[in-house]
């Protein structure tokens, strides 16, 4: 099956009942038994549901994974994949990363006894120094949020399987339309289903998708255990996201496009950074890796002056000013006073998250209407 039909069949069966053709929202948290034991596959819906199972097996289906697992929000999903660790276990990990998982990870994780190293990986070169014998993991996100820098996963996956790490990717960003990690050599595919995955800015929900059956018994065994599940309602919505999928990234990217070429052209942009311009440092990577360039941007104003951005995004009519993105509608952010500011100012510059900077989640609105809301509040 290919990935435009996967999005809408992938996985998924009429359910058996009365043939309804989208999965039932089981809204239960429990199974009637015959006889203690004597169930149809379902006890209790932390463990199992079926409006939840049929996600699942959506997610696996686009990500060309065997094993779907949805939780309650990206951030579970993350929290999941690092409780496979344990004290003294070491993570190595990109250093542009959504806020979140930097909080989650050095916040409560380090408190635990893991340690992170977080590094540039544009280079793959530069991950081996920091491998030892605890080394357990190393988490990647390409497109990496905001500065929209790529990373080579085949080239991390090979460092990765020499020494025996498991490699997970957020890939949230690109979604399974761009790139697909567990055919680049990836263990574990992360995504916030939030965004682009569920799409209508409508749901909070994350996912983990895996191929190998060990290491999704013992996600499962986590998920189970831990408790930070999604309900059968989000899942109905995430399922029907998922059915538009193809056709959403398809008008991103051209929005995305449309609007990252206007904003290169403008006198008081200094900088605009998207991987599908032919001068972007890892251009070629994301050719090699990814069908298309996503709909997400991010840009600098000339003179870098952080009440000049401010203004810019209170002006903004089309694009709303919001957290998140990926939605069908278009959202622009602040990340040094949004996303990004419960990391250090001199941690964030570093990688380039300047006062200036601002992002854009371009949706999948007219492209002109767009462009002219650009123009007006940009001036
Ligand atoms: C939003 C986001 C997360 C966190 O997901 P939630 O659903 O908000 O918990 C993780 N990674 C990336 C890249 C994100 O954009």
């Amino acid at each position: 099956m290919k990935f435009n039909t996967k999005t809408i069949h992938g996985g998924q069966e009429h359910d058996p009942a009365y043939g309804s053709v989208m999965p039932p929202i089981y809204q239960t948290s429990t199974y009637a038994q015959s006889t203690p034991g004597g169930h149809k596959g379902y006890e209790y819906s932390r463990t199992h549901n079926p409006t939840r199972n049929a996600l699942e097996n959506a997610f696996a289906s686009i990500e060309n994974g065997k094993y779907g697992l949805a939780f309650g929000s990206g951030l579970a999903a993350i929290d999941a994949v690092i409780k496979l660790l344990k004290p003294g276990d070491e993570v190595i990990s990109t250093n542009d990363l959504y806020g979140g998982t930097y909080r989650l990870f050095t916040k409560i994780f380090e408190g635990f006894g893991i340690k992170f190293h977080f590094i540039g990986m544009q280079n793959a070169d530069n991950i081996e120094s920091y491998v030892n014998q605890n080394t357990k993991l190393i988490w990647v996100e390409t497109p990496t949020n905001p500065m929209m820098n790529i990373i080579d996963i085949k080239s991390v996956s090979k460092v990765a399987k020499k020494h025996d790490i498991i490699l997970a990717v957020d890939n949230t960003f690109a979604t399974p339309y761009l790139q697909v990690p567990l055919d680049l050599g990836a263990d574990i595919v992360m995504h916030s289903a939030t965004k682009y995955l569920g799409g209508h800015s409508d749901v909070v929900m994350g996912a983990l998708i895996v191929k190998d059956k060990e290491l999704a018994d013992k996600l499962y065994f986590i998920q189970n255990a831990s408790g930070a599940v999604c309900g059968p309602q989000d899942s109905f919505l995430v399922l029907r996201g998922i059915k538009t999928l193809h056709v959403r990234m398809q008008r991103h990217c051209e929005n995305g496009k449309a609007v990252a070429e206007y904003l290169r052209t403008h006198p008081k942009i200094e900088k605009v950074y998207w991987p599908g311009f032919e001068d972007h440092p890892n251009h070629n990577i994301a050719r090699e890796q990814m069908k298309d360039f996503g709909g997400m941007i991010s840009f600098v104003t000339k003179g870098n002056d952080y009440n000049e951005a401010v203004k810019i995004v209170e002006k903004l009519k089309v694009f709303t000013l919001a957290e998140s993105l990926g939605g069908v509608e278009s959202l622009s952010g602040h990340p040094a006073s949004m996303t990004h500011a419960s990391i250090p100012k001199e941690e964030r510059e570093k990688t380039g998250v300047v006062d200036s900077l601002i992002r854009l989640s371009v949706g999948i609105e007219d492209e002109d209407d767009l462009i002219a809301d650009l123009k007006q509040a940009i001036g």
